[in-house]
């Protein structure tokens, strides 16, 4: 089978030290695929990661006495960088030390979005660190970002979140994928660019992983998208007393829920929205969300949430 992985947030760590540790586990999960025969493509977030750097070019500039800061478009490129480094070599190592040989490559990817989507108009996704109130209006001053409240932990920058488009390094990927290589691809949502005078220009946004992650899956036309992130199945009624966890939805049922408000936003409702998205491209399309490290057992059907056709 065709396997397009996004790993969450738990598969990468925070911060350095803990990714480094972290894509250790996430390589083992990924070997079990490849080594029950699978072709697997890699795709992962970056919400910290991004943060992380955002704020240490901010510090470079304001030490420096610069006026512009790095684009965020900027950052995106550079955290997909340092994830796919340790990544790929975390998976080289894991698959050699199996006695399975395989070629492990980063692609460094573009993600076209379309420069009237609503998003721009309205930022919603959190990045970076918490701030007090005068560094809130300092960034707010200065560079012109929106920062907003974040449920009473303090002050938040947040940015536009606008649906992939197109991804621009497709055919190097497809190309990587049929010589048999294991690719990385498209981390953190993608460095987000649009269309300008038959050129790219970046633009500062981050793109949502598991929606470039589904639309990489129906381009790639892959059997099955699988997300792993923190939990081992999705929730109807998360966190109430009648919460009942799901091993399977229909894309009608999957649809109804999403309306029904059963999944948060920011976090579960992408998921759901983006494997629905996969699984009525086409018949015989699966998405299954499930944990890190239940990721073989969902495959062979033992655990995860499927949404099919
Ligand atoms: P990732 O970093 O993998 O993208 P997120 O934190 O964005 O992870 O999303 C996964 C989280 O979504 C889970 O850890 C869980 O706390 C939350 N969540 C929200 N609604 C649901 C639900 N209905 N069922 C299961 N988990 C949910
Ligand atoms: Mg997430």
């Amino acid at each position: 089978m065709r396997i397009v992985v996004a790993l969450g947030g738990n598969a990468l760590g925070k911060n350095l030290p803990e990714q480094y540790i972290a894509v250790k586990e996430t390589a083992k999960a990924i070997a079990d695929l490849i080594e029950c025969g699978h072709e697997v493509i890699i795709t992962h977030g970056n919400g910290p990661q991004v943060g992380m750097i955002d704020s240490a070019m901010a510090l470079l500039a304001k030490e420096d006495n610069l006026q512009s800061k790095t684009p965020l478009s900027m950052c995106v490129a550079m955290s997909q960088a340092y994830i796919g480094y340790d990544m790929q070599n975390a998976l080289r190592r894991e698959l050699k030390e199996r006695d399975i040989p395989r070629p492990v490559s980063t692609v460094l990817t573009q993600v076209r979005v379309d420069k009237d989507d609503e998003a721009f108009k309205n930022p919603t996704k959190p990045i970076g660190k918490f701030m007090s109130k005068a560094d809130a209006q300092l960034a707010r001053e200065k560079y012109g970002h929106t920062i907003v409240e974040d449920s009473g932990r303090g002050y938040r920058r947040v940015v536009a979140s606008p649906m992939p488009q197109e991804i621009i390094e497709l055919s190097v990927v497809r190309s990587l994928v049929k010589a048999g290589d294991v690719v990385v691809c498209c981390g953190g949502g993608g460095i987000p660019v649009i269309a300008q005078n038959e050129h790219l220009r970046g633009v500062s946004a981050v793109i949502d992983k598991d929606y470039v992650s589904s639309l990489l899956a129906k381009e790639l036309d892959a059997d099955l998208f699988i997300i792993l992130t923190a939990v081992e199945k999705v929730a109807l009624n998360f966190k109430k007393e009648n919460e009942t966890y799901l091993d399977e939805m229909s894309v009608e049922q999957a649809k109804e829920y999403l309306r029904q408000g059963h999944f948060k936003k920011g976090s579960m409702y992408e998921k759901v929205d983006a494997s629905v998205q996969f699984a009525q491209s086409k018949q015989g399309r699966i998405a299954i969300i499930t944990e890190l490290k239940k990721a073989k057992d969902a495959i062979l059907g033992l655990t995860g949430t499927k949404i099919v056709k």
